[in-house]
């Protein structure tokens, strides 16, 4: 397992859409590996294969805040069936959106289907976090970040903070 770079705002490729993956294959495994350690040592609870670089529909989660039972979710081109009227509001942050949070309301439910690891079509009722999570990451597949519900002032305050912190990271005096 590899832990691959992830690309942060205002970076142009976290705006692309990720394409299907045509068979979940050794290549597309070892790529959710990558994924699984990037994310455990970032660290965060779910992270879409276009924050390290790569534009596929693969997803991975682990929700489970004791360190000591990992349990890793894969999903590979997630798709939401159903989601709810009724919203729940969580504080989000995200890998590519690094130090930044805001109070974002999604639908509180949602179903998808997906490909497991093992490329088995799969269905889920998701609710409360996990939903949320899903929904975060399905949204990275279309080249969405969360800070896109904000206002747009809120919004552009963020992209200027963190452009000036990439500039700051790569300033070296040798
Ligand atoms: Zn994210």
């Amino acid at each position: 397992m590899t832990i691959r770079k992830i690309l942060t705002e205002p970076d142009p490729f976290l705006r692309q859409k990720s394409k299907p993956v045509e068979k979940v294959d050794d290549s597309i495994r070892k790529i959710m590996d990558d994924m699984l350690e990037t994310m455990y040592q970032a660290p965060g609870i779910g992270l879409a294969a276009i924050q390290i670089g790569i534009p596929k529909r693969i997803i991975v989660l682990d929700i489970s805040k004791d360190p000591e039972k990992k349990e890793p979710m894969y999903f590979v081109n997630p798709e939401k069936v159903f989601t709810s009227e009724d919203q729940a509001t969580y504080e989000e942050g995200c890998l590519s959106v690094p130090g930044q949070f805001a109070e974002i309301d999604r639908p509180d439910k949602c179903h998808i289907k997906y490909l497991n690891y093992n490329g088995d079509f799969k269905e889920l009722k998701a609710e409360g976090l996990l939903a949320t999570c899903i929904q975060h990451e399905i949204d990275h597949l279309e080249g969405i970040l969360f800070i896109d519900y904000l206002s747009k002032l809120k919004r552009s305050m963020i992209t200027k903070k963190l452009s000036k912190q990439k500039k700051e990271l790569e300033r070296i005096v040798v």
